[in-house]
This record gives structure tokens, sequence and C-alpha cells, in this order.
């Protein structure tokens, strides 16, 4: 679904962000990116996204090479403030995109509702995206992405401007859309929601334990220019929950693991 080879980029200021990055994610698949503070993440997801023409280097989405923004894309930024429209209602937030996929106004009205339904935020339609907690708002921003169905599902830090708790409902939420967990919007526990089969995510994150938690595959990068450390699967048994699964031996040496990998990242 996405092939990143040889990317590299530098800012116009000469600053080199990201070197030499490979990386191939299969259709399907939840990667974490981690990795120590201005090792390039947002910059090699802004360039995944076709916000940021890489400097050298090819990425392609489902076979197509990245030359704007691709058709079959969502991204989620962590600013949700900055990422919702104040004077669009909630439904009219999650409906916008869904033009660039031209449905009619009834279907965007109705895929709107359903994905608002499957975040757990039924009866907030009508409401503007200020009269929503953090947590809700950042809910709403999930729920455009999901409602638009995309391919390939870009979240760049989603959850670092909620507290811990909606934090860790957030990771649920995320897993329960893919059918990880029996959260809210799974008809069924291990039922991925309507339109997320097979959706591919990048996440970027620079908490350890939950870009092992919510992944099949932890990416670490090197400190500055970001290079790919290391590559760790994430074998951990379905469903995840936040209490048993991070009590798991499995969980806890993965997770040690990748915070050495991202204190030491210059010695794979
Ligand atoms: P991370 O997401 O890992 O914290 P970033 O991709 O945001 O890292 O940034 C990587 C490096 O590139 C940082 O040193 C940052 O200051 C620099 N950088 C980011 N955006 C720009 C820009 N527009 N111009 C110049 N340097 C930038």
């Amino acid at each position: 679904m996405l092939d990143i080879a040889g990317l590299s980029h530098r800012y116009a200021d000469g600053h080199q962000a990201v070197e030499d990055v490979e990386l191939h994610v299969a259709r399907g698949e939840l990667v974490s990116i981690v990795g120590p503070s201005g090792c390039g993440k947002s910059t090699l997801l802004r360039c995944v996204a076709g916000l940021q023409r890489p400097s050298a280097g090819d990425i392609s989405v489902a076979g197509r090479a990245v030359d704007g923004v691709p058709d079959d894309l969502a991204v989620v930024f962590q600013d949700y403030t900055r990422s919702l429209f104040p004077w669009l209602t909630v439904r009219d937030n999650v409906a916008l995109p869904l033009r660039r996929r031209g449905l009619d106004r009834a279907e965007r009205r109705a895929r709107a509702l359903a994905a608002l339904a499957q975040v757990g935020l039924d009866g907030t339609a009508g409401k503007y995206p200020w009269q929503l907690s953090g947590g809700m708002q950042q809910r709403v921003a999930i729920a455009r992405a999901l409602a638009y169905r995309p391919a390939l599902l870009l979240m760049d830090e989603p959850f670092g401007s909620v507290d811990a708790q909606t934090r860790e409902d957030l990771e649920d939420l995320l897993l329960s859309v893919r059918g990880g967990t029996d959260g809210p919007g799974t008809d069924a526990p291990g039922t991925p929601a309507p339109g997320t089969e097979g959706m591919t995510i990048l996440l970027v994150t620079h908490d350890i334990d939950e870009s092992v938690y919510v992944a099949d595959r932890v990416v670490v990068l090197t400190g500055a220019p970001g290079r790919v450390h290391s590559e760790l699967p994430v074998e951990l048994p379905a469903p995840r929950d936040q209490i048993g699964t991070r009590a798991l031996p499995a969980f806890v040496r993965l997770r040690t693991e990748v915070g050495r990998a991202v204190r030491r990242p210059c010695t794979p």
C-alpha cells in the first residue's frame, strides 16, 4: 500500500530532516513511527501526504507515485482546534471532505452520522466543535477521517493534546474500528467497523507504550537526520486491552526494546 524508497528531505535553510528512509507498509497494516524529538517524523508524514515535496527519493501509495495529496488519503493531526471548522456543525465538519468522494448530500449526511456513531458521538451532530471537550473534538476529527474511508490514514501525534485517560480511550477507539477490541463502533469484538476493512494506518507518536499497544509493527527512527533504525513486529494477541495487554511479558519486552532504540538512536 505504501512504498518509500531512498527518501531524504533537506529544508531550504539547509537542515537535513530525514535521510535515505526505506519503508514498506502492507495493506491493512498499522505501523507506528517513533524516534527522538526532531528526528523528522512529521516531515516524513508530510512527504507521504503530498504536503511536502521531498528533496530525494520515491513514495508511492497503492502503486501510484505521490506528487500531490493522494485522493485516497486522510490525515489526523494533533491539533484538533486547528483542524475543525468552528463555524460548521460537527456533522458538517465530518461530511465536508465527502464532496471529494462525489457523494450526494443525503449520502454525505448518512455517512457522517454513521462515522459519528462509530466513534461514540451519537447525539452531537448538531453541535459546534467548541461546544465539545478536547477529547470529543479529536473524536470528531477521527470520525471525519473514517467517514472518508481512506485506503491510507496518516496520524501525526493524534492523541497528544488530550489527558491520559482520554488518550487511552482514543487508542482503544483506534483498535476498535480496526476490529482489535470490543470498544464503541464495532458490531462484535474483533469485527472491523464498516468501511475500515483493509485500511492502512501510519501513526506518528512520541509515546513508546502507545506505539506498541496499537500497532502491528513499530518503526524506530534514528536521531536527526532520521533514518530507519529498527523495525519491531508486534505480535500481541487481540483483542488488546489497556490493563491486560500492558501487563503481558511480551508487551513489557517490546516497550523496553523500543525504549532502548529510541534512547540510543545512533547504534542500531
Ligand atoms: P519530529 O516530528 O520528529 O519532531 P520534524 O519533522 O517536525 O520532527 O522536524 C525535523 C527537523 O526539521 C527539526 O529539526 C525541525 O526543526 C526541522 N523543521 C521542521 N519543519 C521545518 C521547516 N519548515 N523549515 C526548516 N526546518 C524545519
